[in-house]
């Protein structure tokens, strides 16, 4: 810290954590909720409006994970700072945890960084995040799930994309597949295993690294941000997943699948 590289003192915020009573079974987690860019990288050189749009962050997932770990009584863990500076649910070995490109766009600012600036990334995001999230899950005895919460971008590419769900799970398949077996009743939404990302993408890591070493059952949901743009959509759908999660979490535990 200190020197010429680091991202400035009002980086600060690179994480948020809000705590739940002690016997929370669930924790939530949002990287991608920020898309804040801290001054000292000059808004990494975006064109204008690429900073608010979904290459930054995961538009209404923040609504929607607060609302969901209100409901499930879980901590939530989520970012303060947009993906295109470091992307939390990727190992720093990941050529897209610094993207120099995302989607179509060039970031100008993540081209040609040295070793010491990416390192300082790292050092400064990607660190604190895994360390408080850790900490976290070690605080609360009762845990037995780890929910991520992403929202996704109805075109992607070129491509509308028709799924509107997605439940994804790396190496442990269990609490995902028993999303999809049993949905609420009249759920109308298209849902599907592993869509539009899966392990292949490597958006499974925050799963993988803190659920199975820690004895968690996890799934991650991907969300089609055109369904919770509004606050009313953010609610209704936070307290549809919130049931969901709730039955089946129940369900699994009783059977003592956890
Ligand atoms: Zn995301």
């Amino acid at each position: 810290m200190g020197d010429s590289h680091d991202l400035g003192p009002e980086l600060g915020d690179v994480l948020h954590v809000c705590p739940a009573g002690p016997e929370a079974r669930v924790i939530v987690v949002c990287e991608h909720a920020s898309n804040r860019i801290p001054a000292a990288l000059n808004g990494l050189g975006l064109a204008p409006g690429l900073a608010e749009s979904h290459i930054a962050w995961d538009p209404g997932a923040l609504p929607v994970a607060r609302a969901l770990s209100e409901r499930l009584s879980a901590p939530l863990v989520h970012g303060g700072i947009s993906r295109l500076v470091y992307d939390c649910n990727r190992p720093p070995e990941a050529a897209d945890a610094i993207p120099p490109v995302s989607e179509i766009h060039e970031i100008p600012g993540n081209r040609g960084l040295i070793e010491s600036e990416r390192q300082m990334r790292i050092a400064e995001v990607y660190d604190p995040f895994r360390a408080s999230l850790a900490e976290e899950i070690a605080r609360y005895r009762n845990l037995s799930l780890l929910v991520t919460v992403h929202s996704f971008t109805p075109v992607y590419r070129g491509e509308h994309r028709t799924v509107e769900l997605g439940l994804l799970h790396g190496t442990d398949p269990r609490f995902a597949a028993a999303m999809a077996e049993a949905p609420p009743a009249g759920w109308r939404f298209d849902t599907r295993i592993n869509e539009p990302y899966g392990p292949a993408d490597g958006v499974t890591h925050t799963l993988d690294l803190h659920g199975p070493p820690n004895g968690l059952m996890s799934v991650m949901l991907e969300i089609r941000n055109d369904l919770i743009a509004t606050e009313e959509d953010q609610a209704a759908m936070a307290a549809a997943l919130g049931d969901w999660i709730a039955r089946i979490h129940h369900r699994t535990e009783a059977r003592g699948a956890a």
